[in-house]
């Protein structure tokens, strides 16, 4: 049977879908390359929030087909995900090495088009359509493919935004809303950890978002009353699937990504308080710190309800790690505006945060807005930015020296396999000695000796 490489650009789903995809391929027969040079198939999963990205995976495209094609012309080339989604045909009119082309709700089917091409009953294959249910069908796993994957996992619990922020593609890569069931989410996460996955990261574009559209929220407990720590409007349908998941035995951490800061009720609130698999972290993408530049990205909150949020979140979990992504440069944006953007960086004291240079994307309502920053404006405010980041980071990282701290042991480090990792509650990454490759999957204590730039190193704390 052939071998495959998969390359993944861009976010955390586009890394699970290639991790479906790949398991899909190795349960039809496939093995998986270890590098494109010796692949008979090679996939490229692509991103299109950026046009950095875009272009990054043309570019390997181009280079895929002039070195590795030329040599050994049976090789198949495919672009996946979000490009391969929003510019379909295009991309083998421009490239027409390319043999397929698969869409955002099509990775279910790259192990059939791979076999009908690789046949030669088909020459290329374009399939890019809407299909109902395939929300649901990112589901299998490849737990071995990557040790270091196997004490934590993604799980896909739906697809689509319906956000329409005006600077993002996503809605048209991805598709409207479409979650999937909470028996079906809970019985992936019970199969995981019953291979012993112990924390589980569940995934969508917009998870705060998750079900409201299938579901609805739970019928509120009769008899309510202010002394009952549950919302009087009843449960949200994500904050329902994270009791569900929380009920999983074994499990030991639940994370989530990305929620939108306007998708915390008091219910999710109440959650972080209420289940302590839920760890301290959230990320929540603030964008801008301006309100006419949030107003103007149809972002549905206000610096102030942002600020109020992050309040609410830190008194129910005073140790909880915030990240964040901010956009700068976004059109119209003005000197004044992005000082608000540093001043509620400075405010808030994020731990982390992904700092985006503004790029136009096309069908999206902000690349036809006329004032477009200059783009040595751009780099210029993502360094000023960066700086403040960073210090803040530093300060924070460097309180956690001489404290003890709980983590999951994820396996060896990727710098320096001789000392392994682990991850603290509130997401950050501690590297360590002493400790055996069994360990792996252990939650352990260690005493933190030395922070260095969003790292932690330190040392297992030998119980008495
Ligand atoms: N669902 C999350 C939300 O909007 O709250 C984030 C998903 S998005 C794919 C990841 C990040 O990419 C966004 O939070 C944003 O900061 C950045 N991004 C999206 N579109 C962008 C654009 N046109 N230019 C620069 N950055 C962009």
């Amino acid at each position: 049977m052939p071998s495959v490489y998969i390359k993944t650009y861009g976010c955390q789903m586009n890394e699970r879908d290639s991790e479906a995809v790949a398991a899909q391929l190795v349960a039809k027969g496939y093995s998986l390359a270890p590098s494109e040079t010796v692949a008979d198939v090679i996939l490229l999963n692509t991103c299109s929030v950026r046009d950095l990205a875009e272009q990054k995976a043309l570019r390997k495209m181009e280079n895929l087909a002039a070195e590795i094609r030329r040599d050994r012309p049976e090789v198949v080339l495919g672009f996946m995900g979000c490009m391969a989604q929003s510019r379909g045909q295009e991309l083998i009119d421009r490239l027409p090495d390319v043999d397929l082309v698969l869409g955002t709700q099509k990775f279910h089917r790259a192990a059939d088009c791979l076999d009908e091409i690789i046949a030669g009953r088909r020459d290329k294959i374009v399939d890019v359509a809407e299909e109902p249910g395939s929300e649901a069908t990112i589901r299998e796993h490849l737990l071995n493919g990557n040790a270091q994957k196997s004490v934590t996992a993604y799980v896909s619990i739906m697809q689509g935004c319906n956000q329409y922020c005006t600077f993002c593609i996503v809605p048209y890569t991805r598709g409207e809303e479409r979650s999937r069931t909470i028996p079906d989410i809970v019985s992936e996460c019970r199969q995981l950890v019953a291979q012993g996955v112990k924390e589980i990261t569940l995934l969508g574009q917009i998870v705060t978002s998750y079900g409201r559209r299938r579901f609805g929220r739970a019928e509120p407990p009769l008899g309510q009353d202010a002394q009952q720590r549950v919302p009087a409007q009843g449960k949200s349908p994500f904050v329902q699937l994270l009791d569900a998941v929380h009920e999983i035995e074994g499990l030991e951490r639940i994370r989530f990504t990305a929620p939108h800061p306007k998708g915390y009720g008091d219910d999710l609130i109440e959650a972080y308080a209420l289940l302590p698999k839920l760890v301290e972290s959230a990320h929540l993408p603030v964008q801008s710190g301006s309100n006419r530049v949030l107003k103007l990205m149809h972002r549905g909150y206000t610096r102030e309800q942002y600020l109020v949020l992050i309040e609410k979140l830190r008194r129910a979990r005073p140790e909880i790690g915030i990240s964040t992504d901010i956009i700068v440069g976004f059109p119209g944006e003005t000197e004044d505006d992005f000082e608000q953007t540093l001043s509620l960086a400075r405010e808030v004291e994020f731990d982390q945060a992904y700092i985006f240079k503004y790029s136009q994307r096309r069908d999206t309502p902000a690349a036809d807005l006329p004032e477009q920053v200059p783009q040595k404006i751009r780099e210029e405010r993502n360094q000023r930015l960066l700086e403040v980041i960073n210090e803040i980071a530093a300060v924070k990282y460097k309180k956690f020296v001489g404290r003890r701290t709980q983590i999951l042991v994820e396996g060896p480090s990727r710098k320096n396999p001789a000392r392994m990792t682990g991850r603290t509650r509130c997401n950050k990454i501690v590297v360590f000695d002493f400790a055996e490759r069994e360990h792996r999957g252990r939650l352990m204590d260690v005493k933190i000796t030395r922070a260095s730039s969003f790292t932690l190193y330190g040392d297992p704390v030998i119980p008495d």
